[in-house]
Parts: C-alpha cells; structure tokens; sequence
C-alpha cells in the first residue's frame, strides 16, 4: 500500500463542502464521499513549523520539540527535534520511496525524504526585500508601495516549485519511478498573500456582500506598525494585482480577502484532483491511502484576527481532515476528537508497520473507526492546544467545552498589539460555536474542572529532554535554513 498526505496550509473546515461549508471544493468533497470525515479533528498549535512537525512525528509540539515557527525556532528546538524520529525516515528506512512536492520547508522537515522541493533562493530574497521596501513606501504613500509590488511582480516569474501545475507534474514523474511509496504535497494556495484566478473571485465575491470594510479602514484598529496593520497593507492579505479591485464596486476589503480565499480553496482542490487523476490513470488509487487535511485553520476576521492564524479559537485550531482507505469500509463521519497526531499513527497501522512502536507518539491510531470497528477507539477526553511563538495562550477543547489560559496572564497578541479576550475564556460550543460569550464569571464549576485538565494534560506531556544549559552543545544549523526564512518572510512571517 501507498500513502499520499495533502496538507492545505491554513484550509478552514467551513470552505470545504463535506463539513457542510461553501461549495468550493468538489474534489475534496468526493474523496470525503469515498472516505471517513473527521468533524472535530484540531491541529496541536496555530503556526506551521510545529504543526506539521506533529504530523511527522506524532507528537505534541511540547514532546517533539519545536514549539515556535520560522525564526523563532531557538537553537534548543533544533536540538531537541534531530532527536526525534518522524514518519518519513522510518518509511525510508522500510523501503518506501519517500518524496515531498509543494512548499519546501527544509531544515529538520526534510528528514527521511528521497526528494525534497528545491528552494529558488534568489527569487525569495529578492520577493522578501520587495515586501519590505514596499510596506515601508506604503507607510509614506500607499501609490508609491503598490507601484513597487506591481513593478515586482509584473518583472519576476512569481511562480516556483510550488506552482500548481508543477506540483502534479512532479508527483506523476514520480509516480512512475517508485515502487511503494510515501508523499507529503503542501500546498500553500489558501495561505497569504492569495494569488488566485480573478475569475473565480468575481464569482465568489457575489456571495460575501454582507459584510464589507476597507482593508485600510481594519488596519487603522491595529496599532500603527504592529504586525497586523502591516500586513493588511496592500500586497500583505490580497491578490497584490489590485488594480482591477480598486476600481470594482466592492474594492479591497474583507469580502475581497474572503472570495480570494474561497477562490484558493478551489485552486487547491484543484491541484488535488490533478493528484488524485494521476494515481487514477495508473490504477494506483485503490492502492493508496489518501489524507487530506489542514496544518492549522484560517481566521477570517473572527476575534478581530484578520487573515491570519494566530490565537487558538475554533477558526484558527480546528482543521478539515479527510481519510479515504484504499478500501473503505468505516463510518462515514466521526464526531471524536481527533489530533493531527493520530495521523502518523495510523499510516503506520495503515501499513502494519505499528507494532514496531518507532516513533512513541502521542496520538493514537484512526485505523478503528476507518474500518467501522469502532470499539477499538478509545476515545479522548480532551485535545491540548498551544500557541506558537508568542506562547501566550494554552488550552483544552473537550466533547463541549474550549477553556483558554494566557500563559503569563497577559493576553496582548503579539501581532496585533491588542487583546482578542480575557486572560482566562471558557466557552460553551455546543451553545456557543462562534466563542463569543465568555463564561469563566457563570460556570465556576467547569472552570475548576477545566483549569485542573490543562494543568493535568500538561504535566502528562512533559518536555521529553529538558532544556541543556551546556555551552557546549553544538548548535544546529541547517544548509537552507537562510533561504527557507526568506520565503517565509515574504509570505509574511514575523
Ligand atoms: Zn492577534
């Protein structure tokens, strides 16, 4: 058997049609058809960086080690990290041919991966300078900085590996020079800034007239240089081509954002099609495990975060997760919670390769209720969650509840240099989905409870090699660290 893991960066449940969303994603929607549908599946954190390394290795961004994103990986991170095995080097190590398409993220995500996408380092330094210099400009006059993104872009090809078409020409090439194999394809088509067919926006944008504002005017309730207000310059959250919006009877505002996401979605969905088409024509579908899911949602303005993914509300947490065995015989939907780190899990019971116990995760796996035997699932009382980089908040998400706790009692975002809420928030989802009443003053009894739960869930996943204070521990330091931090940065990251 094979196994091909599609990790949509920042894809939100409500875009995709099987939860009962918006209609946008056809392709995800089938193969949710043919497979099992996790409604309350959560990722452990709200960045990238520890998100996927939970795919890869099982664990909690506490047990595996890298807890932050981009730069703000500290060199005790990388140590702890190269310590842990992940999914792919045991694969490798079995035989699969091992292979990774879109996004490359480099560093320690390389590891256990036959072929890994190539960075382009020139073109990214160049676009993170061009982001820099054009934010700057725009601070001074908004004409000046949209001339400059606008003369970027129409000078440089703005495509890459991780171009769509690429993406399927790639993994069919490889198709047909591997044997067994395992594939990772991250696709970044719903992550900042959207880069989508105009087309589809014009189509899209017909349907968000309810509510919208000037990104100017959102950018304004931010502090001026904060993160968030620069970001929802121009270039930062939408198509950078705005030329044609700002002339449109909607101009640039929230509702364009959202139909460019809409219109991400359905470029990704695309893209997986074109994946899913491939495995079809050399009859390899019904022999591939496939997982479709999300590394961390979206929040769309939700909380008064704008396009981003920070904080650990449901938008934000809550990821779209899709299994589809290459014979199907499980439950149609499941309402357990599930991780992000049940999934390494189960492709190693997938591949009756679990006995062999290598790589100790924390999440437990799907297998059971993928082949409706239910009873072998024990279910979860409750998911941990943390936030990345700034650390300031943690929390629990039981069968009903979601407590949140800021880890210093401040809970001042780092990116928008404001508060999104008090410094304890307990919420009633069953009642509340949204999160907007804060209970923590009227349910004292569950808070109890729910406090001693976080407090259990963390010693229960204690650091597994504490912090060295040895000086002469030898700092990691990864070949393409440099270049994968400029491609992060101009996609936005801080
Ligand atoms: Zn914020």
């Amino acid at each position: 058997m094979n196994v091909l893991v599609v990790v949509v960066d920042a894809l939100r449940t409500d875009r995709v049609g099987a939860y009962d969303g918006r209609r946008v994603t056809p392709t995800i929607d089938e193969l949710a058809a043919e497979g099992t549908v996790f409604e309350r599946a959560y990722s452990t954190t709200n960045a990238t960086d520890p998100a996927l390394t939970s795919l890869q290795t099982g664990r909690l961004p506490r047990t595996h080690g890298v807890r932050n994103h981009g730069s703000h990986v500290t060199d005790e991170e990388k140590r702890a990290i190269e310590g842990v095995p992940a999914l792919p080097m045991v694969l490798e190590e079995r035989g699969y041919d091992t292979a990774a398409f879109g996004r490359p993220l480099g560093r320690w995500h390389r590891r256990g991966f036959d072929r890994y996408p190539e960075l382009s380092s020139a073109h990214w330094r160049l676009k993170s300078l061009e982001k820099s210099a054009s934010s700057l400009l725009y601070g001074i006059h908004p004409a000046i900085g949209d001339t400059l993104s606008r003369t970027y872009n129409a000078l440089t090809d703005r495509t890459g590996s991780d171009d769509e078409d690429g993406v399927v020409a790639e993994f069919t090439d490889f198709l047909d020079e591997s044997n067994q194999f395992y594939s990772l394809v991250h696709l970044m088509d719903t992550h900042t800034p959207y880069d989508v067919d105009d087309a589809l926006v014009e189509r899209y944008l017909e349907e968000h007239d309810d509510e919208n504002r000037p990104l100017s005017a959102v950018a304004e309730e931010f502090p001026t240089g904060s993160i968030t207000a620069n970001s929802l310059t121009p270039g930062g959250v939408v198509n950078q081509d705005n030329e044609r919006w700002e002339d449109h009877e909607m101009g640039v505002g929230t509702a364009l954002a959202r139909a460019q996401y809409d219109a991400a979605a359905t470029e990704a969905d695309r893209t997986i099609e074109g994946l899913l088409e491939a495995l079809e024509t050399r009859e390899l579908l019904e022999e591939t495990l496939v997982v479709v899911l999300a590394d961390h949602g979206e929040s769309l303005g939700e909380h008064g975060i704008y396009f981003e993914h920070h904080g650990l509300y449901e938008p934000t947490t809550r990821i779209p997760l899709v299994v589809r065995p290459p014979e199907s015989d499980g439950v149609e939907r499941s309402a357990e919670l599930v991780s992000i780190t049940d999934i390494a899990p189960t492709i190693l019971d997938a591949l009756e390769l679990a006995d062999e116990r290598a790589l100790d995760a924390d999440g437990q796996s799907l297998r059971p209720l993928l082949e409706g035997e239910g009873d072998d699932w024990e279910s979860r009382e409750s998911l941990l969650l943390e936030e990345a980089n700034t650390q300031r908040f943690r929390a629990v998400r039981t069968d009903r509840w979601k407590y949140l706790r800021a880890v210093e009692d401040d809970p001042t975002c780092r990116y928008c240099e404001r508060s999104h809420g008090e410094s304890e928030q307990l919420y009633d989802l069953e009642s509340d989905p949204e999160e907007t009443e804060n209970l923590v003053a009227e349910r004292p009894e569950t808070l109890a409870a729910l406090r001693d739960e976080l407090d259990d869930l963390l010693s229960r996943h204690e650091p597994r090699s504490g912090p060295s204070n040895d000086a002469d521990d030898d700092a990691v330091e990864y070949d393409d660290e440099e270049e994968v931090l400029d491609r992060l940065e101009s996609l936005g990251y801080r």
